[in-house]
């Protein structure tokens, strides 16, 4: 067994004795009353996971994407959900490869200790979901401050965490020669802004995510709050996408498995004519194409991940990877709601939160469409559609 493997094995171990002490009745009370997992993200915190790609030199893990998506993986496989902390792991490349010395390290340590949660992540305006450069939140410098006026949506966690990071333009689209350039990035902390021209506001959805709207007005934050270069900001966070990718196409492979699982067990038990309905083809082959395509989609997740800790180029792969686990889990949803009958609509089997929770992935971070469309432009050489 190489060394590569062994690790990742006792990762795993270490991870589903972690998650067993959350199991299906946490996470299903928690979605009830749409609460926030805090137990579980102190202990994740505590364990250093949510470390995990914060090198050492800074109090984290320093491990790489291939080690982040395994854990997070873990955690869908075992039933839970991760989306209440999975946004520190790749937010915070931003801060780590663009920063400056000075806030990496009055920041990383104190997020790796946990004594800081980075968990929210302001992209997103009601006029600018995948047309990010159109975003209208805006930036201007004044003197050692910048003033910021907009309004963000669908930040998830904002309520639960110290900083954000923030996209805004700093100059108007219409006098740069790019609509990529004029966007910077800041660092926003949270607990300062929220009163003095920041105000959170809830949204209620279909699962327990914790999202929330952001309304900026007049708020000033100090000048050393952007991170690297004035106008490149797109970039920056083009730079970490990769890695979300990778992230949640582990988490839709870890949703994969868990319902697999709970269907082939489903079908070996449930009885109906007098015999086990896994005895069915119409039953069994679906719950094994949709095995099928989930180990596809992990072999890919894997090359991606690979590719990515190597410094190499990989948004083809990334882009990839998250397209068909995204489909694998939605598509092995699906086969469990099927198998297990009317009881998949009781909230006590599980199997309905995860649904709802696994369909997000056709849409968030990024849709099925514009990675359908990245692959046929970028990759494949055809023409420009939007
Ligand atoms: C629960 C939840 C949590 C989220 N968390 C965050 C967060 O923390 N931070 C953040 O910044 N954002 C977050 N988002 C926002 C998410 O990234 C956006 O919803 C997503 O980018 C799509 O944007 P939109 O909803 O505005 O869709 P739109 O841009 O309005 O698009 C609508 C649909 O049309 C499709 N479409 C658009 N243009 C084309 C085209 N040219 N060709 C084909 N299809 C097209 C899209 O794929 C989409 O399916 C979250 C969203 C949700 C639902």
């Amino acid at each position: 067994m190489n060394k590569n493997r062994e690790l990742h094995d006792d990762l795993r171990q270490a991870m589903r004795q972690l998650c067993a002490r959350y199991p299906d009745e946490y996470w299903r009370e928690l979605d009830k009353k749409e609460g926030f997992p805090n137990e579980f993200v102190q202990a994740m915190t505590e364990a250093g996971y949510l470390a995990a790609l914060i090198p050492e030199a800074y109090g984290g893990i320093g491990v790489g994407v291939t080690e982040a998506s395994i854990i997070l993986e873990e955690v869908h496989r075992s039933g839970g959900n991760a989306a209440a902390c999975h946004a520190q792991m790749y937010i915070m490349g931003t801060l780590l490869r663009h920063g400056s010395e000075e806030q990496k390290e009055r920041f990383l340590p104190r997020i790796a200790s946990g004594e800081l949660r980075l968990q929210a992540f302001g992209v997103s305006e009601p006029d600018a979901g995948t047309d990010t450069t159109s975003i209208r939140t805006t930036a201007v410098r004044e003197g050692d401050s910048y003033r910021i006026n907009g309004q963000k949506i669908w930040t998830s966690r904002a309520l639960h965490s110290d900083l954000m990071l923030l996209l805004a333009r700093t100059t108007p689209a219409g006098q740069v020669k790019k609509r990529t350039l004029g966007l910077s990035v800041f660092l926003i902390n949270l607990r300062e802004a929220v009163g003095n021209g920041v105000t959170i506001e809830p949204i209620e959805v279909m699962i327990n995510h914790h999202t929330t709207q952001v309304f900026f007005d007049d708020l000033r934050v100090p000048a050393d709050s952007l991170i690297g270069e004035e106008g490149l900001g797109f970039r920056y966070i083009l730079d970490g996408m990769n890695a979300e990718r990778i992230l949640i196409a582990a988490e839709c492979i870890g949703d994969g498995y868990w319902f697999i699982d709970r269907a082939t067990k489903y079908a070996n038990e449930r009885v109906v004519f007098e015999r086990p309905i896994g005895q069915n083809q119409g039953i069994q082959f679906p719950i094994a194409q949709a095995y099928i395509d989930v180990r596809a989609a992990d072999l890919m997740r894997f090359e991606a991940a690979s590719l990515f800790d190597k410094g190499q180029p990989c948004g083809a792969e990334a882009n990839m990877c998250k397209l068909l686990a995204a489909d694998a889990s939605w598509q092995a949803a699906n086969v469990t709601l099927d198998t297990y009958g009317g009881f998949g609509f009781a909230k006590e089997y599980d199997v309905e939160r995860k649904f709802r929770e696994t369909r997000l992935y056709q849409i968030a971070p990024i849709s099925t469409n514009l990675i359908l469309s990245y692959i046929g432009q970028h990759i494949l050489g055809m023409p420009r559609s939007f």
